[in-house]
C-alpha cells in the first residue's frame, strides 16, 4: 500500500482510532476517520465509560500473550497515564455454578504456569485472604479465587480521548458527526462510503469499525457477528468514602458481577452484573444492531440491578441500597467463538473489516491497530482465528466464560411496555 494512499476508516472508536494511529505512526498520510458522534471520546463508542478491565487471564494463550504484549504499552507514555495497575480479584461466589467455576479455574491455570505471573498471583480461600490484598473490604465475602497483581483497569474515555489528540497530532483528518449510511462500490471495488447528511467520501481502502452497529452498514456480516449489550451502572460516593477506597482491586465474582476503584476525579464506581448480555433483533431477526432509540439503552433490567445490590452486599454493604446512577446498557459486536474479525471483506476488493470484539478489545486499544495496518499491508489475514467465517450464527450461550442464557432486550423492552400500560 503507497503510503499516501487515501485510507478511510468508518467509526473513531476502539478499535478505529487504534488503527488510525498505527497507520499514521507508519508514515500513513491520508487517513480520515469518520464518527457519527459529534463529540469526544465518541458518545455511543463502547470504550467510551469510566473504566475498562485490564488483565491478560484468558483460558486461551493467544489472546493472553496478546493482553500481556497490550499491558506492556499500558505502561508507556501515551497510554500510562490511563492505567492504573491495581491488580484483579476474580473469585466466585458459593452460589455459583460449577461452570462458572470451571472457568475460574481455567483462567487461573492460563496464567499461573506463565512465567510472566511469578510471584503475581495469590490465592483466595478464606476471608482474610481477601483483607490482606484489599483491607478496605467490609462485607462477608465467602468467595474463593485467586488475586492477580499484574492488571488492573484503565481510564477508558479519558484513553480514547488522548488517542483521537495523538492522531490529530499526526495528521488524522477526523470527521465528526457525520454517520455513514452506505459503502460505495464500482463494481465489485469499495471506493469509501457516504454518509446520513449526503457527504461522500472517496478511499482507496476502507476499514469499517463500526463497532456493535456494523451490520447496520454491512449487512452481510449479520450472520456471524450480533449486537450484544451488557448492563452497568454508578454510585455516587463522597471525597472521604472513595479515598478510603482508593487502590482497591478490579473486583469480579464471576456468578455477580464487577466493580472498580472509585473513580479519583468524579468518586463514581463503576458496577457491572454478570451475565450473557442481551440481543437487539430487527423484527425480521436477521441482525442484531443496537437500538436507534438512546432510551432503549438507558435503563437495566430488575434482575441485572438485583445482581449489581447482591455483589455489592457481599463485599461492600454499606453500597448494596444506593440509588445506581448512569444506568445503561453497553453494546458489542460479538462473534460466535469470540475471537475478533479483522479480514478482507469476500467478494469486495478495498474494505476490510474490523469486528468482534465479544466485549474485551478495549484492552487492546495500544496495539490493536498493527493486526489492521498488517492485514492492509499484506492484502490478507494469517490468523486463521480473525478471518470472516462464512457461518449462520445459532446463538453463542456456550461461550465457557458467559454466565447465564440470553434474551432479546427488544422483546423484553415491548413485554415491560405491554405490562406498564395494563
Ligand atoms: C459493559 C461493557 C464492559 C466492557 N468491559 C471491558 C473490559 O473490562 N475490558 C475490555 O478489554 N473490554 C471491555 N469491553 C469491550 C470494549 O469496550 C469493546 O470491545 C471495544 O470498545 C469495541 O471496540 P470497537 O471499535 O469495535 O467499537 P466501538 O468502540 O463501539 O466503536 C465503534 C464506533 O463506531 C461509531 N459508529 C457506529 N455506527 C456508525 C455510523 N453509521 N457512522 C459513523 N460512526 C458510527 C460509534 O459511534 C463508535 O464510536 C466492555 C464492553 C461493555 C459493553
Amino acid at each position: 500500500m503507497q503510503r499516501d494512499a487515501s485510507i478511510l476508516i468508518l467509526g473513531g472508536g476502539t478499535f478505529g482510532l487504534s488503527t488510525a494511529y498505527h497507520l499514521a505512526r507508519a508514515g500513513y498520510t491520508k487517513i480520515t476517520v469518520v464518527e457519527k458522534s459529534a463529540t469526544v471520546p465518541p458518545e455511543q463508542s463502547a470504550g467510551n465509560d469510566l473504566n475498562k478491565i485490564i488483565r491478560a487471564e484468558y483460558e486461551d494463550p493467544f489472546y493472553a500473550d496478546l493482553a500481556l504484549e497490550a499491558i506492556e504499552q499500558w505502561r508507556k507514555p501515551l497510554f500510562g497515564p490511563y492505567y492504573r495497575e491495581v491488580g484483579y480479584l476474580l473469585a466466585t461466589s458459593p452460589a455459583a455454578e460449577e461452570k462458572t467455576k470451571a472457568t475460574l479455574q481455567r483462567s487461573l491455570r492460563s496464567i499461573s504456569q506463565h512465567p510472566a505471573w511469578e510471584s503475581k498471583i495469590r490465592p483466595i480461600e478464606k476471608r482474610s485472604d481477601i483483607s490482606d490484598v484489599a483491607p478496605a473490604f467490609t462485607g462477608a465475602m465467602p468467595w474463593t479465587g485467586y488475586f492477580n497483581s499484574l492488571a488492573g483497569y484503565a481510564h477508558s474515555a479519558d484513553a480514547l480521548t488522548a488517542l483521537y489528540s495523538a492522531c490529530c497530532a499526526l495528521g488524522v483528518q477526523i470527521e465528526l458527526g457525520e454517520t455513514i449510511e452506505h459503502l460505495r462500490y464500482e463494481g465489485s471495488c469499495c471506493i469509501g462510503a457516504s454518509t446520513k447528511s449526503g457527504k461522500q467520501f472517496d478511499a482507496t481502502a476502507t476499514i469499517v469499525t463500526l463497532g456493535a452497529s456494523v451490520s447496520a452498514v454491512l449487512p452481510s456480516i449479520a450472520p456471524q457477528i450480533k449486537a450484544v449489550g451488557f448492563p452497568l451502572a454508578h454510585i455516587q460516593l463522597s471525597p472521604e468514602e472513595a479515598k478510603r477506597l482508593r487502590g482497591l482491586p478490579v473486583t469480579y465474582a464471576r456468578d455477580l458481577g464487577f466493580f472498580f476503584e472509585p473513580d479519583h476525579r468524579t468518586h463514581l464506581l463503576k458496577v457491572c452484573s454478570a451475565g450473557a448480555g442481551y440481543t437487539w433483533f430487527n423484527a425480521s431477526e436477521t441482525m442484531s444492531v443496537p437500538p436507534a432509540e438512546p432510551e432503549d439503552s438507558a435503563f437495566i433490567m430488575d434482575s441485572d440491578e438485583a445482581k449489581m445490590r447482591e455483589l455489592l452486599r457481599q463485599s461492600l454493604p454499606e453500597l448494596a441500597d444506593r440509588p445506581l446512577l448512569d444506568k445503561r446498557i453497553c453494546w458489542c459486536a460479538d462473534s460466535l467463538d469470540t475471537d475478533f474479525v479483522i479480514d478482507y471483506v469476500p467478494g469486495s476488493e478495498g474494505l476490510i473489516v474490523v469486528s468482534g470484539d465479544s466485549g474485551h478489545a478495549f484492552k487492546m486499544l495500544p496495539i490493536a491497530g498493527q493486526w489492521v495496518k498488517k492485514v492492509l499491508e499484506e492484502g490478507r489475514q494469517d490468523v486463521p482465528r480473525w478471518r470472516w467465517k462464512e457461518v449462520e450464527m445459532q446463538g453463542n450461550e456456550s461461550v465457557s466464560w458467559r454466565v447465564g442464557t440470553r434474551k432479546d432486550l427488544r422483546e423484553l423492552t415491548q413485554q415491560r411496555t405491554v405490562i406498564s400500560k395494563l
